[in-house]
């Protein structure tokens, strides 16, 4: 018979997946033996908040992971329902059994929390340099945001020319850079 094994679950929309995400993910990685990731609000592409859809984001993580020596992890895209009260069973019907939810998001804590999960922290890691929006930012400006994310995800929003229809879709707008 198997051990019993202990899979930790993390929630993110990614947009995109950086280096603080990776940092976190090392750090709940070293605590489980499996990973899973949900790719959260799976159904959204192509805006400023969220510009990369879920596949592109999937390869984006799988890549990073790879190059960082992980094996043992699923990548689950999660779609909205925004149906709060059953969001934790519309999870649970995605991806395999787990025990730990990494978050730090107060309403996503409740809410397994009230379903009986045991719920952990994972602040990000360098928040004020490693933020999903001012590197959205950056690629808007055309400033430097490479050095902010894992190689496999700079590949892969050339790839999809991600950066050049992140460029296209704000067109009418000003994001200013930050840092
Ligand atoms: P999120 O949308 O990925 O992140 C929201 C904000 O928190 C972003 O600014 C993000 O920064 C930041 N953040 C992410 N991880 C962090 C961490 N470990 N420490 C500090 N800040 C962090 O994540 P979320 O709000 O937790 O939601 C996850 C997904 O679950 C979303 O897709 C959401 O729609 C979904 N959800 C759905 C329902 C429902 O449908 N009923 C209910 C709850 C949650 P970055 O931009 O740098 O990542």
């Amino acid at each position: 018979m198997r051990k019993q094994e202990v899979s930790a679950l993390i929630i993110g929309r990614f947009q995109p997946f950086h280096n603080g995400h990776l940092e976190v993910i090392r750090n709940i990685a070293n605590r489980c033996d499996r990973l899973i990731v949900g790719i959260g609000s799976a159904q959204l592409s192509h805006t400023f908040d969220n510009p990369f859809t879920a596949g592109e984001r999937h390869l984006m993580i799988s890549r990073a992971l790879h190059d960082d020596g992980m094996e043992d992890f699923f990548l689950v895209p999660m779609v909205d329902i925004n149906r709060y009260a059953i969001w934790v069973a519309h999870v649970q019907s995605l991806v395999p059994p787990f025990q730990d939810v990494y978050t730090n998001n107060p309403l996503t804590r409740r809410l397994f929390e009230e379903a009986g999960y045991n719920v952990c922290s994972a602040p990000l890691f360098n928040r004020e340099i490693y933020s999903g929006t001012e590197i959205r930012r950056r690629i808007v400006n055309k400033k430097e945001w490479e050095h902010l994310v894992p190689k496999g995800v700079s590949e892969t929003i050339y790839e999809v020319h991600g950066d050049q229809r992140l460029q296209d879709i704000t067109k009418n707008h000003s994001y200013e850079v930050t840092i």
